[in-house]
């Protein structure tokens, strides 16, 4: 029996809106379903939610839509071990866990995300310093080959397999399902405290003496110069038990708010956001960080993403799209690198609203992004001038040791990629090992010949 699924044609992009392409997208109903189209598609890519930021999840002749693989299968409420189909959202794992007792052991600044994606691309959260990447919670996967044969992968089954996959981008197979662990909470409550920062030495001295803390994150001021180089405010956490809630919150200690959605309801024009709007945006949020100081309960939601209660905020960036610029730099280089990226950033006067920085623990993988050490991430608006710069930024993180976040490119070059990391060369031996692979591919991995 042939189970067609119907192509559409739709001009796609990832979140930052750029590039956007004309390309077939298919989105199959079921296991059968997808096997035909892996055995007939000549070339594909899966689709998660598209909350990458580029090219990495479109291919113009097959984008594999896994948006009906959302099935949540099993859960073990000893070893809190869930299997779940890849196209389930970790927004609907905490719908339905977090009122139980359970959240996300590692979840990415956004909830709108796949198991798929977040696998796909090894994603981190705030606690990569103490608990490591997604992968730290994955006990096993099935991955699809381009044979159509589903192979099972673990750290101790086809190890290869799985630690290519994890962070491959999609690009050894379609993962159908895996097996995470959520971690047990006792409230939906997070214990914060909040850090002003006057320059970069103080931020990086408030990582390294909260390293104890599970999760840490700062927002920095890009445009700071001179003595504000750096200037952060340093956002530290950890789960609230209940005794640590006052007694009214104590009595549903996973009752919240539910948070008003903003929408941001048209494209902003391009002008809205130039050197003195960002400028006065980073002051503002800093002295209103610094007046937040010290210590405060806030709820998950806010805690871990802050921004998704503006829905569709990239169109703030206007119908260019942006461009997001993320790398990380190994520790021993972490200072002289940011300070070189910094300053470059601020002399360019072309910053985000948002910028963050995070520290990094140490990790042994494949393809995964990570290293130890510190990863910046902020935003650019797509244009001529911002385009120029992020090839300076690529050249001082490859300079300083440092390397790339795939999930967030949209403009690389293949030779900056190469130049940066020494890996690439045996991820692409390890496809060429593989049964037809190449016939995975993306508009990304053909840009950056991977
Ligand atoms: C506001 C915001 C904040 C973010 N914060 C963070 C952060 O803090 N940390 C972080 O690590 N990331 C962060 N991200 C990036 C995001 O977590 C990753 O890009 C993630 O991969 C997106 O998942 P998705 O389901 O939308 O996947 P998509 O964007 O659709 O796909 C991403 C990649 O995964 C592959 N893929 C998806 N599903 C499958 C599948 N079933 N089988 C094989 N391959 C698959 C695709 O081919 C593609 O290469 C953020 C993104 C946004 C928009």
């Amino acid at each position: 029996m042939t189970l067609k699924t119907n192509p559409t044609r739709t001009k796609l992009s990832g979140w930052g809106r750029f590039p956007v392409l004309d390309a077939r997208t298919l989105a199959p109903r079921g296991m059968e379903a997808l096997k035909e189209l892996v055995l007939s598609e000549p070339s594909l890519i899966a689709r998660g939610n598209g909350r990458s930021y580029g090219d990495s999840a479109i291919n113009t002749k097959a984008t594999i839509e896994t948006r009906h693989l959302n099935r949540m299968i099993t859960f073990d409420p000893v070893s809190g071990q869930l299997v779940a189909e890849a196209g389930v959202l970790l927004c609907d794992i905490i719908d339905v866990f977090l009122p139980r007792g359970w959240f996300l052991l590692i979840t990415p600044g956004t909830k709108f995300v796949t198991i798929g994606g977040a696998i796909a691309a090894d994603v981190h959260g705030k606690n990569h310093h103490k608990e490591g990447s997604f992968r730290s919670c994955v006990d096993w996967i099935d991955v699809m080959g381009s044979d159509g044969v589903i192979q099972r992968c673990s750290s101790i089954e086809n190890p290869t397999l799985f630690d290519y996959t994890m962070g491959g981008m999609g690009l050894t197979g379609i993962i159908l399902r895996a097996a995470i662990r959520l971690r047990p909470v006792e409230t939906a409550w997070i214990r914060q405290t909040t850090i002003a920062a006057t320059d970069l030495s103080a931020v990086m001295a408030a990582f390294e003496s909260t390293l104890d803390s599970t999760y840490s994150v700062a927002w920095i001021d890009c445009l700071g110069s001179g003595s504000r180089l750096g200037r952060s405010i340093v956002m530290v956490g950890e789960h609230a038990k209940v005794e640590q809630l006052p007694q009214k919150l104590a009595k549903s200690p996973f009752r919240t708010q539910i948070k008003r959605k903003w929408v941001v309801p048209f494209d902003f024009p391009s002008t809205t956001l130039n050197h003195l709007s960002v400028r006065l945006f980073n002051s503002l949020y800093y002295f209103a960080g610094s007046l937040k100081k010290g210590y405060r309960l806030v709820d998950w939601d806010t805690f871990f993403y802050p921004l998704d209660s503006i829905l569709e905020w990239n169109r703030i960036y206007g119908k260019k799209g942006f461009s997001q610029f993320q790398c990380v730099l190994p520790l021993d280089r972490s200072k002289n690198g940011l300070t070189a990226l910094l300053t470059e950033i601020s002399a360019a006067g072309a910053g985000s609203f948002l910028a963050v920085l995070k520290r990094f623990g140490s990790q042994q993988s494949a393809f995964s992004f990570p290293m130890e050490g510190y990863t910046l991430a902020l935003d650019f608006p797509v244009n001529s001038k911002t385009l120029v710069l992020l090839d300076r930024l690529d050249q001082i993180t490859i300079d300083h040791g440092g390397r790339f976040y795939l999930a967030k490119d949209s403009r690389m070059s293949a030779a900056t990629l190469h130049a940066s990391d020494q890996r690439v060369e045996d991820m692409k031996m390890y496809r060429s090992s593989l049964v037809n692979a190449a016939r995975f591919s993306s508009t990304q991995s053909e840009r950056l010949e991977l």
